[in-house]
C-alpha cells in the first residue's frame, strides 16, 4: 500500500487539518482508525473546510458524540457470525471477511468498532480452513462476498490462494469482492491482481464504494478498466453521506460517472447507526427525496437501489421512494395509482378519462 497519512499530526502537518484540532483529533484518532492514501488527499482542497473528500476521510471531533440510537454493531455481524470470518445472513450468500484492514478508513463505516490496525489483520489458516469448510458443508451457499476491512490490500499471491480454494466448491457459483481500493490506491490494481481475482474459474464480480464524482479520477477509472477488461464486471455502492453527496447534482454526477466506467450503481446506502457518525446522516425523508430526484431525470443505468441495513442483523430491505398506491376512493378504490417521474399521478388499469 502507498505511504498514507495514518495520525492526527500527520493530518496537521499536511494541511488537512488545523493546529488547533490537534488534540481533539488526537482523541478521535485514538477511538478509530485513521489512514488517508496520497491519492485521496491529494484530492482534497485545503482552502475548502467543507470538501467532501475530506469530510469523508478526516476526522471530525463530532465522532466522539454518541448520537441516539447507535449501535457498536449497527448492521448485527456478530449476531450471524457462526465462525470467525462468517458472517451468515442471508440463506443463499455468506461474507468472508479476510482481513480487518483497510487502505483508508471511512468517517462513517459501519465496521468502524471492527476494522482498523489495532485488531488483528488477517484470518489466520486454521481460520480460514474453518471459514472454507462451513462454506463447503453447506449447499445452499452460491454466492460468497468477500469483505472486510478491505479484501484488495492481500497481495495477489493471497487472493489467488483463497480463490483456488473457493474453485472446488461446486455449489459456490459467485464470489463478490467489496472494495474501496480502485479509489483509494489505484495502483494496486495491477493485471497479476486481476488475474487472481478470476482464478476461482466462478463468475466475479467487483462492487467499489464510491461516493463522490471526484473519486473517480483518471487513475481510479483505468484501475477500474482493468478489472473490467480482465473480465470482472463491476457494479458500485454508496452512502449518502450529509455534506458529502446528499444534493441532487453531486448524486447524479456520480451514478453517471459510474456508468461512464462501465459500473452499474448497484446500492445506495442510508447511513448506519454507526458510532459517532450522526453529523453524516441524512433523514430517510431526504434521502427518497434524492432518489425522486434521479428517477427519470436520470437514465435507468443509473439507478441504484436505496436501502437500509436494518439495525440487529436483520438484513437490508429498500426503502423507497415508492410510485404505487392502491387507488383512490373518489376514482372507485379499485387497481392502483402511480406517479410519473414529474409527480402526476394516473390510475393503473387507466379509466377512459385518464387514457
Ligand atoms: S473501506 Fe469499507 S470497511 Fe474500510 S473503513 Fe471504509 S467503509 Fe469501512
Amino acid at each position: 500500500m502507498p505511504r498514507a497519512i495514518r495520525s492526527a499530526a500527520a493530518l496537521v502537518a499536511g494541511g488537512l487539518a488545523p493546529p488547533e484540532a490537534l488534540a481533539a483529533l488526537e482523541q478521535v484518532a485514538a477511538r478509530y482508525a485513521v489512514s488517508l492514501t496520497p491519492d485521496l488527499a491529494g484530492l482534497i482542497d485545503r482552502s475548502d473546510p467543507r470538501d467532501p473528500i475530506a469530510r469523508q476521510f478526516v476526522p471530525d471531533p463530532a465522532e466522539l458524540e454518541a448520537g441516539s440510537g447507535e449501535l457498536a454493531d449497527p448492521i448485527g455481524d456478530d449476531a450471524n457470525s457462526p465462525c470467525e470470518g462468517i458472517v451468515h445472513r442471508y440463506p443463499d450468500r455468506v461474507l468472508l471477511k479476510l482481513v480487518h484492514v483497510c487502505a483508508v478508513y471511512c468517517r462513517f463505516c459501519f465496521r468502524r468498532e471492527m476494522v482498523g490496525p489495532g485488531r488483528r489483520r488477517t484470518l489466520s489458516q486454521a481460520a480460514l480452513a474453518t471459514a472454507l469448510a462451513y462454506i463447503g458443508a453447506r449447499r445452499e451457499i452460491w454466492e460468497v462476498i468477500l469483505t472486510g476491512g478491505d479484501p484488495l490490500i492481500l497481495s495477489a499471491r493471497r487472493l489467488r490462494s483463497v480463490m483456488r480454494a473457493l474453485a472446488p466448491i461446486d455449489h459456490v457459483k459467485v464470489v463478490r469482492i467489496h472494495t474501496r481500493v480502485p479509489v483509494a490506491a489505484p495502483a494496486q490494481v495491477t493485471r497479476p491482481l486481476a488475474r487472481a481475482l478470476r482464478s476461482s474459474g466462478k463468475a466475479t464480480y467487483v462492487v467499489l464504494h464510491a461516493n463522490h464524482p471526484r473519486e473517480l479520477t483518471p487513475v481510479a477509472r483505468a484501475a477500474c478498466a482493468r478489472l473490467i477488461d480482465a473480465g470482472i464486471p463491476m457494479l458500485s455502492q454508496s452512502v449518502l453521506l450529509r455534506g458529502v453527496n446528499d444534493d441532487a447534482a453531486t448524486l447524479s454526477d456520480l451514478m453517471r460517472a459510474l456508468v461512464e466506467c462501465r459500473i452499474k450503481p448497484y446500492y445506495l446506502h442510508h447511513g448506519d447507526l454507526a458510532p459517532g457518525t450522526a453529523h453524516l446522516r441524512t433523514t430517510i425523508p431526504q434521502g427518497q427525496a434524492l432518489m425522486r430526484a434521479l428517477q427519470g431525470h436520470v437514465s435507468g443505468l443509473c439507478q441504484p437501489a436505496y436501502v437500509l441495513d436494518i439495525p440487529g442483523g436483520h438484513g437490508k430491505s429498500p426503502i423507497g421512494p415508492t410510485y404505487l398506491r392502491p387507488a383512490p376512493a373518489v376514482s372507485g378504490g379499485e387497481g392502483f395509482e402511480i406517479e410519473d417521474f414529474k409527480g402526476r399521478r394516473h390510475l393503473y388499469p387507466p379509466r377512459a378519462a385518464d387514457e
